[in-house]
């Protein structure tokens, strides 16, 4: 199973979509240009599909095993990571004064599609790790980051975050891993955490735990939990591996996918206590945690597009060889590759469509990460890190939702064939499963933007994203070009149900809270088909240049208008009618 970095979609994503070309020549990121980003992607194309994708068989072949409390990943894993750290990916966005490239979030997301599109499995664990950076870097002390941070930006060693125990999954407030103060300054760590990503290994010689915890004095919930580094080996004065830190793994989970990654039980303080650094202040942990939300979330939402990339380029390949039934006129002597049939067509755009569609929502997501920290002035990164906060959990919940149906239509694709493990087209269905789990559920996710991110600003936020969607549907509209089929009007009419759907739930969300939330994963998913149709169009009409072949791009915006964004209407319907339903249905689940 073979990966090919699609350079020329994420080129129309990223210049198109999320507007790479001004943000460049507004000096944005400096003196970077779009011919370093093309050759940076090139690099990161060849090295994902070259050195990582060949791994991911093995990996979901022989996962990780555990004995004695040591973890050993699957065969040419560790090399593969070598290479991967000294070629710089993993400190790609990092600040320069720690050793980082300072490269835009926009670039690294498109990195992250590829490496997660080439394995899942092995990209996870850096994933969680460069999330975790971002919090240390904002809320780490001079002296901790002095020890800890250069090798965790060059990748020498890699961290965990550690939030998830038995009782607290999506209640993050219900955890009861206790820091108690010592008195030099340090914590006590006790507890036992779970399903912790990559909690050990054999990759780096560090792993760098950030754990959440409660002082024996915290408020209760969420405003009781403090952020800790707590390191698998602790560090002489001069920066050497010093003594075993009081942790282990207890063992590791038997998975339906990421084979390759291992997901642990972690136990703390079996000898009165791990030591642990305070991140930040007491009981200020989940703010530390917001830090890295929005980056993690939509780290995770990447690798819904990168399965689905993956995907989509095995089903292609097979339905070009595949050859049964004819078509219409055919002689009975001959046999069709199954692509000419229009329902394998339809599969198979789907598939194409769904996945551009959530390639442009991430990166426009990331762009506004990256306004966020570097626009002009106050206001400018105070407007981007809203229209982040408000795309990430459709970021994050759309294209994990997409991953796995994609996924799912390249299994169908191959027929009997997709079912049995040798084509590679299961592996990738079972990797996709989780990514709509951890990281907050997709109905986490939906809740979130419906209770948080909708009311952002009065709805202001919400409103001027809206804004800009119905001026692409103003400049489809003024092409006028047949090509683009009924796309003007599909878009217009999902745009109005999604204006519509926002409304109603910002006039509910306070006061019939029940009924938003009833709504709240059909409202997110109208949010996509209808932000998804847009973004499509919207790279159409970039494509439609004297010289350029706009064809292909034109056929997916109208296939995504025609076919997905004309959902919007029963799904405002969903949302506003079907409440009632979800609330009164009691009775039906009580039998
Ligand atoms: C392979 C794997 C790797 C993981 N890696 C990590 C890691 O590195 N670090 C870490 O800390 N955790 C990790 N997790 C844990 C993951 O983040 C949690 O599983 C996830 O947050 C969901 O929590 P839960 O499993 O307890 O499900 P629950 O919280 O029990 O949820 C069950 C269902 O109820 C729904 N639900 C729960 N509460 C609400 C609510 N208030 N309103 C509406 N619906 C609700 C959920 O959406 C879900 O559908 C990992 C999990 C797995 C399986």
């Amino acid at each position: 199973m073979t990966y090919r970095a699609p350079l020329a979609d994420m080129g129309f994503a990223l210049k198109y979509g999320a507007a790479l070309a001004p943000a460049l020549e507004q000096g944005l990121f400096g003196d970077l240009t779009m011919d370093v980003v093309d050759a940076v992607l090139a690099e990161a194309g060849r090295f994902a599909g070259e050195v990582i994708a060949p791994l991911d068989r093995i990996g979901d072949r022989y996962g990780a095993t555990f004995k004695d409390g040591v973890v050993t990943t699957a065969p040419g894993w560790k090399e593969a990571y070598r290479a991967w750290r000294k070629g710089g990916w993993n400190g790609l966005t990092a600040p320069t004064e720690w050793g980082g490239q300072g490269l835009p979030q926009v670039l690294n997301a498109a990195c992250v599609e590829m490496w997660n599109a080439a394995s899942m499995a092995f990209a996870v664990g850096p994933l969680v790790g460069m999330s975790a950076i971002d919090a240390f870097t904002v809320h780490g002390s001079e002296p901790l980051k002095r020890a800890y941070l250069e090798k965790l930006i060059s990748g020498e060693w890699i961290a965990t975050m550690q939030l998830t125990e038995p009782q607290a999954g999506s209640d993050v407030g219900a955890l009861r891993t206790r820091a108690e103060r010592a008195a030099d300054g340090t914590y006590r760590i006790t507890g036992q955490k779970i399903f912790i990503t990559y909690g050990e290994h054999d990759l780096t010689d560090n792993i760098i735990h950030f754990v959440l915890a409660r002082l024996p004095d915290a408020p209760p919930g969420t405003r009781g939990i403090s952020l800790f580094l707590v390191p698998k080996f602790l560090l002489n004065a001069d920066g050497s591996l010093a003594a075993r830190n009081d942790l282990r793994a207890h063992s590791i989970e038997h998975k339906l996918g990421i084979h390759g990654s291992p997901t642990c039980t972690m136990i703390f303080g079996d000898q009165g206590g791990a030591t642990g650094f305070l991140i930040g202040e007491e009981n200020a942990g989940m703010a530390c945690m917001f830090t890295m939300m929005n980056r993690a979330r939509l780290a995770v939402g990447l690798q819904g597009v990168g399965i689905a990339e993956r995907a989509t380029q095995q089903a292609l390949a097979y339905a070009r060889e595949r050859r049964q039934g004819r078509t219409a006129g055919m002689p009975a002597t001959e046999s069709a590759p199954i692509i000419a049939h229009p329902d394998v067509k339809r599969m198979l755009m789907s598939m194409r469509a769904l996945t551009q569609a959530a390639r442009t929502i991430c990166y426009v997501t990331a762009m506004a990460l990256d306004r966020a920290e570097r626009g002009a002035d106050q206001a400018a990164r105070q407007a981007a890190h809203a229209r982040a906060s408000l795309l990430t959990p459709l970021a994050k919940a759309f294209s994990t939702d997409i991953g796995i149906e994609v996924a799912s239509l390249g299994v169908q694709v191959h027929g009997g064939m997709g079912y049995i493990e040798e084509t590679g087209a299961a592996q990738l269905f079972r990797d996709a499963r989780i990514a709509a789990i951890y990281e907050g559920t997709n109905g986490i996710q939906a809740i979130d933007l419906v209770t948080r991110k909708l009311p952002l600003a009065g709805g202001a936020v919400v409103e001027a994203f809206l804004g800009e969607l119905r001026r692409i549907v103003d400049a489809v509209n003024a092409t006028n070009d047949p090509a683009l089929g009924w796309s003007g009007v599909r878009l217009e009419e999902a745009v109005g149900s999604l204006a519509r759907a926002t409304s109603w739930l910002l006039a509910h969300v306070d006061n019939d809270a029940d009924e938003a939330l009833a709504g709240a994963s059909p409202y997110l998913r109208l949010f996509g088909v209808a932000a998804g149709g847009c973004l499509l169009a919207q790279q159409a009409l970039g494509a439609l240049r004297p010289g350029a072949d706009a064809h292909p791009r034109i056929a997916l915006a109208r296939f995504f208008a025609e076919n997905f964004s004309v959902q919007a209407g029963a799904l405002e319907r969903t949302v506003v009618e079907g409440a009632q339903g979800v609330i009164s249905a009691d009775p039906a689940l009580a039998q």
